[in-house]
């Protein structure tokens, strides 16, 4: 049983190393902003709802990803063998609700990955990655967001003993390397 949150910013790797840990453990890689995507993709009813905040860089509304995340993390393949959750929690009020979510399915998270890359590097891989949401504005919009709303939960992290820092900074294996050596894979 493996259950690991990764934490970043936007081009810090995340999806991939989560993916690759994810198909080593063979556990579910949960990407809520992979889920979003193929939301807008299929133009379903939270497709419609999310599309212009992904457009801008902003994180969508909570109360869009509870359900989400609730229903996910309680079908059998995540109760039974674990998860990695890329790109949840965003932001503290997600966080305390992952971990009252948590509380109440009886799982618990073993650690925190929290992927660290300078800002100059990932303002350069996500200028070369160009995803639909990587132009410059929205670049700048999502690492600005990321400060404000998704670092705090380094510390919330911290606090409760559960986050391991990542240099993010190297070639994609040498970060996988010191991933698998970490959580023992
Ligand atoms: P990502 O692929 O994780 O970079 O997410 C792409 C976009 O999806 C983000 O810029 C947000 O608009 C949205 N998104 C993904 N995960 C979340 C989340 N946990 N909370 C709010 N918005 C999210």
């Amino acid at each position: 049983m493996t259950r690991l949150i990764f934490l970043g910013p936007p081009g810090a790797g995340k999806g991939t190393q989560a993916k690759i840990l994810a198909d080593l453990r063979n556990i579910p890689h949960i990407s809520t902003g992979d889920i979003l995507r193929n939301a807008v993709a299929f133009h379903s009813s939270l497709g419609e709802k999310v599309q212009s905040y992904m457009d801008e860089g902003e994180l969508v509304p909570d109360e869009l990803l509870f359900d989400l995340i609730r229903h996910r993390l309680s079908q059998t393949d995540a109760v039974e063998r674990g998860w990695i959750l890329d790109g949840f929690p965003r932001n503290v009020s997600q966080a305390s609700f992952l971990e009252n979510l948590l509380q109440e399915l009886n799982q618990s998270c073993d650690r925190v990955i929290y992927l660290e890359v300078p800002d100059e590097v990932l303002t350069e891989r996500l200028h070369e990655r160009g995803r639909k949401d990587d132009s410059q504005a929205t670049i700048r919009k999502r690492l600005e967001v990321y400060r404000t709303q998704t670092v705090p939960l380094v510390d919330f992290y911290r606090e409760r003993s559960l986050l391991k820092t990542i240099n993010g900074d190297l070639p994609m294996q040498e970060v996988t390397k010191s991933l698998r050596q970490l959580v023992g894979s």
